[in-house]
């Protein structure tokens, strides 16, 4: 008998996720007076930017966060930026920085990234905030990864010395996911297109018990090289004609798999949540540190 996968739904998790956080909100707006305040910079607004950045004040909204965009121009220079992220590190009133992507070519936007101050570091991928998630030292962890973590915790499934493979070794995916899933206690194996190249992906994903994977190639990972049962966490966003398709063979991979995501509706609702979350524990660091 054909049997198919549960699939694994974003706005489902993100709801749940979101609801859990309004209470939080509400509990901390109860003892302290105030909400987290939470500040998005971007430099020029694409269509996409505006977009993306229009989901994050909604999902704010919802939770009860203070959420401001603000819109520099294109032609705006590295110290300009720097000097802005500079007054917002020192504004009391703000508690959590992002530096919206894409940013324009005069732009670097690591270097800009890391004047962010740790504690208000929204995003988590300051390299302070990087080197404690290392140590366990931090609650703020980078989005994309926190939602692939939140999917895979959702399954119910025992992840104790299973076997994990990441496909993508980029800074804000796959490396620090590879982290997280090593502090569950997963054996983990990061592929990268030099996996590729020498022909070892499908050995590596066949052993997967839990594979994600992050490139932005559609269909890079056939269905039938999915081990019976696995969860399947699809990170990419390809467009694809007139659609939006991850880097999984979607209909074929869920007739192997147990959990699989569905590109779009899977990863991307829950990261946009997890950025929420990551204002509300910069707020409760910036209050404890006094
Ligand atoms: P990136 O471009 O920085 O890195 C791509 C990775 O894929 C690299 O490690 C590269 O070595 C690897 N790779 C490339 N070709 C490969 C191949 N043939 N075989 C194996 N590995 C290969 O990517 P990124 O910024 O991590 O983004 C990856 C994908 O995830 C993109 O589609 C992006 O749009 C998507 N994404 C989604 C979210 C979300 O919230 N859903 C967030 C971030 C990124």
């Amino acid at each position: 008998m054909e049997t198919s996968a549960k699939i694994l739904d974003g706005k489902f998790l993100a709801n749940t996720i979101k609801e859990q956080l309004k209470e939080e909100v509400i509990r901390l707006k109860k003892s302290l007076g105030q909400v987290p305040y939470l500040v998005n910079i971007m430099i020029g607004s694409d269509h996409s930017s505006l977009s993306y950045a229009n989901s994050q004040k909604k999902a704010a909204e919802h939770i009860g966060i203070h959420y401001e965009l603000t819109t520099l121009p294109l032609e705006t220079s590295q110290s300009a930026l720097i000097d802005y992220i500079k007054r917002l590190n020192s504004d009391p009133q703000v508690n959590g920085i992002m530096l919206h992507k894409p940013v324009p070519p005069q732009i670097d936007y690591w270097l800009a990234a890391n004047y962010v101050e740790p504690l208000k570091d929204l995003e988590g991928i300051n390299v302070a905030n990087i080197g404690k998630m290392i140590l366990r030292k931090t609650n703020i962890i980078p989005c994309t990864p926190a939602a692939v973590m939140a999917h895979i915790q959702s399954t119910g499934v025992p992840l104790r010395g299973k076997e994990a493979v990441v496909v993508g070794h980029s800074e804000i995916v796959g490396k620090p996911l590879s982290l997280l899933l090593l502090d569950q206690y997963l054996t983990v194996t990061i592929c990268h297109i030099a996996t590729s190249e020498a022909g070892k992906l499908v050995e590596h994903v066949r052993r997967a018990d839990v594979l994600v994977v992050a490139v932005g190639k559609a269909n890079l990972i056939q269905g039938d090289w999915i081990k019976k049962g696995a969860v399947v966490i699809d990170v990419g966003i390809n467009q694809v004609g007139n659609q939006i398709q991850g880097d999984v063979e979607f209909e074929s991979a869920r007739k192997r798999a147990a959990f699989i995501t569905p590109v779009p509706g899977g990863v991307g609702p829950v990261t946009v949540v997890m950025l929420m979350k990551n204002g509300i524990e910069a707020f409760k660091a910036q209050i404890l540190k006094g």
